[in-house]
């Protein structure tokens, strides 16, 4: 199969790289060099510019960092809505608005395509692996139509309902992920306070009512755990910056529907002053260290 694929970053270049691998023709886009000669040095074709990505496309899968380059690149009359082929289906793979997500979809309908939002969960390490989670958003058959290629990038695959319901559970995902991570650590924090050895503490925890993914299998108190980002210094993972960007997609979602979403925003808020601090890029699970005792 021909695919298009643009946005060749971090997620997206290994997401493409693992479609080149079940063997179709991949042809990609970035705005970056050193992202187009990476896929290119692993067999990939490259694309004088994002359109031409969809001439001849069967599909086109776009993983770009914000809501604001899905609707530069969809929309606008030198956008993709303009010049692909109607017959190609647009799958978004970017972390998003809901609201832009269900735009982009209604102007893509108007225009005869069809499109499915289909955010991931997995990070980067699963973009590697071929074992993202995706979320997809979009009509029955044309979410059916694209699980073949998702698959050869994903271990799960969830129809969550119709255009911009996947980007709705991945706001909510990733809201709780940003709190879960945040009480983790405060209540690791109040047992080691109290002198707790943080290791027996998680370990009792994680069999008790407290248990959780942060906990479990993503500590982020340093020495708990091997190969998690808290004990490497907290490089690598998912990034405070990432992880600021979805609570601020969950802030403006709720604030969209007057929906009441108190620990979503005081979250944001942490988050942030974190960022300040001059970690946006450590890995998320380092807000253990903003709960420092004075
Ligand atoms: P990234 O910044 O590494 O990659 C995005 C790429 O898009 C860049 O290489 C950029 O040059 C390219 N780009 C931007 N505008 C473009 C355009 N008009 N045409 C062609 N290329 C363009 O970001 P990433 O980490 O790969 O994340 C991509 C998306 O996936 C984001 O929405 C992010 O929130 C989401 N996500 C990231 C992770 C993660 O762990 N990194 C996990 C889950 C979801």
């Amino acid at each position: 199969m021909k695919i298009g694929f643009i946005g060749l970053g971090n997620m997206g270049l290994p997401m493409a790289l693992n479609l080149l691998k079940a063997g179709h023709e991949v042809i990609g886009f970035d705005l970056v060099k050193s992202q187009l000669d990476a896929f290119a040095a692993a067999g990939g074709a490259i694309a004088p510019n994002a359109n031409a990505t969809a001439k001849d496309a069967e599909i086109v899968f776009t993983m770009l960092p914000a809501s604001k380059h899905v609707e530069g690149l969809y929309l606008g009359e030198h956008g993709l809505l303009v010049n692909a082929n109607p017959e190609t289906l647009l799958v978004d793979c970017s972390t998003i608005s809901p609201k832009v997500a269900q735009a982009v979809a209604t102007a893509a309908k108007e225009k005869g395509f069809t499109m499915i939002d289909a955010p991931v969960s997995g990070g980067t390490a699963g973009a590697q692996a071929g074992t993202l989670t995706f979320m997809v958003g979009g009509n029955p058959e044309d979410v059916e139509r694209a699980r073949p290629l998702l698959e050869k990038m994903g271990k799960n695959i969830f129809h969550a309902g119709v255009s911009g319901a996947g980007q709705t559970v991945k706001v909510c995902n990733n809201m709780l992920l940003g709190i879960q991570m945040l009480g983790t650590s405060e209540a690791l924090r109040l047992g080691i306070a109290n002198g707790m050895d943080p290791k027996v503490l998680s370990d009792i925890m994680s069999k008790s009512s407290g248990r959780n993914w942060a906990l479990e299998l993503y500590n982020p108190c340093p020495g708990v755990m091997e190969n998690v980002p808290s004990s490497k210094g907290y490089a690598g993972g998912f990034g405070v910056d990432l992880m600021l960007k979805d609570l601020g997609l969950a802030v403006e979602n709720a604030k969209n529907l007057e929906a009441n979403i108190p620990l979503g925003k005081m979250a944001q808020h942490l988050y942030e002053s974190h960022s300040k601090a001059g970690n946006g890029q450590l890995d998320f699970s380092s807000v253990f260290n903003l709960q420092k005792a004075d």
